[in-house]
């Protein structure tokens, strides 16, 4: 049995402003207000597992913990299969640069790696979102999404965030750079991590 979500706010651990973005419109219209770590004051924590679940737990219960409020966090990445799975858990570290994120620094470092490998086409890869909400007793509810596709050269367009302009999702011509939020939303691994959360703890 899942626990389910009784309150009205939620706090959404990410200083991340596409994720946050992309949660706030998918919590509209749900009656639940929702606000970032940024308005929080909360600081990142270190993400020092190795997976995906192990690095959200970390930051959902950081949060909820401080704030004494439910908190849901997301972790996510492209895996690409010509690279045995990079950037992975890493998929944010390839855009450090010492002023910030560079994301576009970290897709030219991707398609620049599978070059090296004259990896073959399609190059197939897949965009993983876990989701872990968490309460300020401890208890916490897991939820997983993925959506496959593969990587395109070069970048097309310039909405969404992170790696969305090198990746085309299966069974559509666009990459999630040129479509809109809300077209994203309905396919992408965070939508399809959200629905699972959804039916799981808001009651569907
Ligand atoms: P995290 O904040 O440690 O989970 O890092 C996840 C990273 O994966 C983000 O900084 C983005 O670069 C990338 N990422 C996750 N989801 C998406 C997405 O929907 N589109 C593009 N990039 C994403």
């Amino acid at each position: 049995m899942r626990r389910r979500f009784e309150g009205d706010r939620l706090l959404v651990a990410t200083h991340n402003r596409g994720k946050l973005e992309e949660m706030a419109d998918l919590f509209r219209d749900r009656g639940v207000a929702v606000s970032g770590a940024a308005d929080h004051g909360l600081v990142e924590p270190q993400e020092t597992e190795t997976t995906f679940v192990g690095n959200a737990r970390i930051k959902a219960h950081a949060a909820a913990l401080a704030t004494g409020l439910p908190a849901l966090s997301d972790d996510s990445g492209i895996e690409i299969d010509g690279l045995d799975g990079a950037p992975g858990v890493h998929t944010a570290d390839w855009a450090e640069t010492p002023g910030g994120r560079d994301f576009v620094k970290a897709m030219t470092r991707a398609w620049n790696e599978l070059e090296a490998r004259k990896a073959t086409e399609p190059r197939r890869a897949a965009f993983c979102c876990t989701l872990v909400l968490a309460w300020p007793d401890g208890h916490d509810e897991v939820f997983e999404g993925r959506m496959p596709g593969r990587i395109v050269w070069p970048m097309r367009g310039d909405l969404g965030h992170g790696y969305d302009p090198i990746f085309q999702p299966d069974g559509h011509d666009l990459t999630f750079g040129e479509m809109d939020r809300w077209e994203k939303n309905r396919i992408s691994h965070r939508g399809r991590a959200f629905a699972k959360l959804i039916e799981g703890c808001f009651g569907g």
